[in-house]
């Protein structure tokens, strides 16, 4: 399991359902193997003051090679998902493609 999935309780921002339903579907496709933050979940959730530590940085590499990438982060964007590594960026790399909110 990844982190991920740890959203089943969250609340999610209702413009982030298509996104996340696309992401779910993908990620139950693909097998455990596929998809790195499955085996260690806990390095892409990092504490802030970790966020330049090298098992944050390993995680970040590590999603360049899911085939998840893309849905994963057009999910964190339209959730603003503000924690976590999410599509191979950190939240401050995320927070440069955040689209304004509407008025
Ligand atoms: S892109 Fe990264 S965070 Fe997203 S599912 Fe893949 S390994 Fe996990």
């Amino acid at each position: 399991m990844g982190h991920w999935s740890e959203l089943s309780s969250w609340l999610m921002p209702t413009g982030a359902v298509t996104e996340w339903l696309t992401l779910s579907a993908l990620l139950d496709e693909l097998d455990d193997s596929d998809v790195p933050c499955r085996a260690d979940p806990a390095a892409w959730w990092p504490d802030r003051k970790y966020l330049n530590s090298p098992t944050t940085n390993a995680a970040v590499m590590a999603c360049e090679g899911c085939p998840a990438r893309d849905a994963c982060l057009a999910y964190a964007l339209a959730a603003d998902e503000r924690e976590g590594v999410w599509g191979g960026l950190l939240p401050d790399e995320r927070r440069k493609f955040a689209l304004p909110k509407a008025a």
